[in-house]
């Protein structure tokens, strides 16, 4: 395998684990890091199959999103997909990840297959539960589908197209920053960026499409005031749409800034440098514990 290295880098969601508890952000980035070189394997391993845990919301979530990649793609070959065939299509991906994770297949590919905390931590999931997965798959991808909410984005020409869940980067402060925007198109002059989400509105969700603006403005020199956010909530069966004003975007950027500074602080190169366990404290708030992923390593058994 390549030799890689530890770099920093960005995003919404690693900020968000970094304020949540320093502790849980040292297990994701850097405990595990090298777990392919450990040989036998032993706590990086460990630690790695920890960090990709998911939860039963999450996985319907990632279900509903891989589905709705999948209808686009279908789009572009001309192809018209039902609410009923995107169901479907959920409900296979959802089939697939309990598969993994229940029957231990995930153990082939730690890294890349399903796992559910559910399964880990040997919880019950309750025959409520998995109904509401279903439920949620089914409302979602039909909201989706048959909306007036969601038109603009299922109508938008593939040719305007400009980003499908795809992985990008950007540099920030000599930073590589990840941004994915679930959708983006342009209408004109105007960009407009899409983020389905499965799960209730969260005030975070206002300061991670704005992360995505700036990555249009990286990109694709988007006049920020060209751009316009949508959070689509499917589960909620609304969308938000959000004009991006240069006041707000600079607020977001000062965030970024001082998020990265941050990290930046106490970065180190996991195989060149000792571990400094002080720059990584558990978190007071007990509370945060009770469904991180990492608490079968990370707590006092
Ligand atoms: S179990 Fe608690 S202290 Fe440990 S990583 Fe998770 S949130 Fe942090």
């Amino acid at each position: 395998m390549a030799n890689y290295k530890n770099e920093l880098s960005w995003s919404a969601s690693r900020a968000k684990e970094f304020t949540r508890c320093r502790r849980e952000y040292y297990y994701s980035r850097y405990a595990s890091w090298g777990w392919w070189t450990e040989k036998p394997r032993g706590e990086k391993y460990e630690t790695m199959v920890h960090k990709n845990l998911t939860s039963l919301p999450a996985m319907a979530g990632l279900n509903v999103h891989d589905a709705i990649e999948h209808w686009f793609h279908l789009k572009r070959d001309g192809v018209d997909m039902s609410a009923e065939d995107l169901y479907n299509e959920a409900v296979d991906n959802f089939r697939e990840g309990w598969r993994q994770s229940s029957t231990d297949a995930w153990k082939s590919a730690a890294n890349k297959m399903t796992h559910l905390d559910e399964h880990h931590y040997g919880n019950e999931i309750t025959k409520e539960r998995t109904e509401k997965a279903r439920e949620l798959l089914e409302r979602t991808t039909r909201y989706f589908v048959d909306s007036v909410d969601c038109k603009p984005a299922r109508e938008a020409h593939p040719d305007n197209w400009r980003s499908l869940e795809s992985m990008d980067t950007y540099m920030f402060l000599g930073t590589k920053i990840y941004a994915v925007p679930d959708f983006a198109y342009v209408d004109g002059e105007t960009v407009h960026i899409w983020d389905w989400k499965t799960g209730i509105p969260r005030e975070d969700d206002i300061f991670q499409l704005h992360s995505y603006a700036l990555y249009a403005c990286e990109k694709w020199s988007a006049d920020p005031e060209s751009i316009v956010l949508h959070v689509a909530y499917l589960n909620e069966q609304r969308v938000d749409t959000i004009p991006v004003n240069v006041g707000k975007l600079g607020e977001v950027q000062d965030h970024m800034s001082m998020s990265v500074r941050e990290m930046m602080d106490v970065h180190y190169d996991p195989d060149e440098d000792p571990v400094i366990m002080e720059n990584w404290p558990r978190t007071s708030d007990e509370a945060k514990c009770r469904w991180c992923r990492f608490r079968g390593i990370c707590l006092p058994t």
